[in-house]
């Protein structure tokens, strides 16, 4: 388990700057008890330039879009809160961090929305989340949420049961990650990353409509762009994904992390062989603050 906070961690909490350890929140919560909050997962990266939170504008616009779907009041500014990011990033002494920011709402037992809600900003230093290793990834029983259900492209506390057990699931197989599919069973996407295949060096993803539409996946389709990679985003079948020569997750606390195998499957091509291990380094080195690497002929598919 991560450490999280100690006696020393400042986070943000309503304008203010408080100790972690000592930072409270009320037990009947609407947030605690019915999952109705909205949240992000940020990164900041040390580069040649200082500290740089990746995205800040796109996560916190998220943030924004996922309160105000759900109907919780969102008052704050991008500027104010990508300022205090800055703020406990320093305080906390981090360059390389993760950064969660929680909007959550008080006391309310009822269904009603709410009329009031807090914001605390947390900060600490955590590894690439899925690992640095391929990973053995297990189809889930379970599929994701069916959108008109549930606002599905919003970041909504309660939304991650579902990716709780679906991981869990994974996990208690012996694997290290599920793959969802979504409810007219075509593949989804992971409990929190968005999935690409690789085929004959082209690249291929779910289209938006049933899955979160992670920033990070929009990053890999412009780094793709710019490597003269095609990408086509489409309704994708679990065969066709079996099919794929290698295949990969990306989200911001995964990043790009290549997949060894989907159950007893192994996909065929090494992953240093793949134009997704291309993306997987161009990605470092953008969110680093580098340059692209200059497009390499062989890279290009015909
Ligand atoms: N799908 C789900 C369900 C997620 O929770 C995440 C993580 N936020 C992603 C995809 C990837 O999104 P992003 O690249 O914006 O982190």
């Amino acid at each position: 388990m991560a450490n999280y906070y100690n006696e020393h961690t400042i986070l943000y909490l309503d304008g203010q700057y408080v100790k972690a350890s000592e930072a409270k929140t009320d037990l009947f919560g609407q947030s605690l008890h019915y999952g109705y909050s909205a949240f992000e997962g940020i990164r900041a990266y040390r580069t040649d330039h200082g500290t740089s939170i990746f995205k800040a504008e796109e996560h916190y616009n998220r943030l924004r879009a996922s309160a105000q779907s759900v109907h919780i009041p969102y008052p704050w500014t991008n500027e104010e809160l990508i300022e205090a990011t800055y703020h406990i990033l320093d305080k906390n002494g981090l360059e390389d961090a993760y950064i969660r920011p929680l909007v959550f709402c008080p006391a309310n037992m009822s269904l009603q929305k709410a009329t009031s809600s807090h914001i605390m900003i947390a900060v600490w230093d955590w590894g690439a989340y899925l690992g640095e290793k391929l990973l053995r990834v297990s189809l889930s029983s379970y599929q994701r949420p069916n959108p008109k259900g549930f606002m599905i492209q919003a970041k909504v506390g309660g939304h991650y049961v579902n990716s709780i057990i679906a991981c869990q699931e994974a996990k208690d197989k012996g694997y290290d990650e599920a793959l969802l599919l979504d409810m007219n069973d075509f593949v989804a996407e992971g409990p929190g990353a968005n999935v690409f295949y690789e085929k004959n060096g082209q690249l291929f993803t779910p289209a938006l409509g049933n899955i979160l539409a992670g920033i990070t996946r929009a990053t890999v389709i412009e780094i793709a762009a710019e490597l003269g990679i095609p990408v086509t985003e489409k309704q994708i079948a679990i065969d066709e994904l079996r099919q794929a020569d290698a295949v990969f997750y990306c989200g911001t606390a995964a990043e790009v992390i290549g997949w060894e195998s989907l159950d007893d499957l192994k996909f065929p091509l090494k992953w240093n062989d793949s134009v997704s291990r291309k993306i997987q380094l161009a990605y470092k080195d953008l969110v680093t603050g580098k340059k692209l690497e200059p497009q390499k002929q062989e890279t290009v598919a015909v």
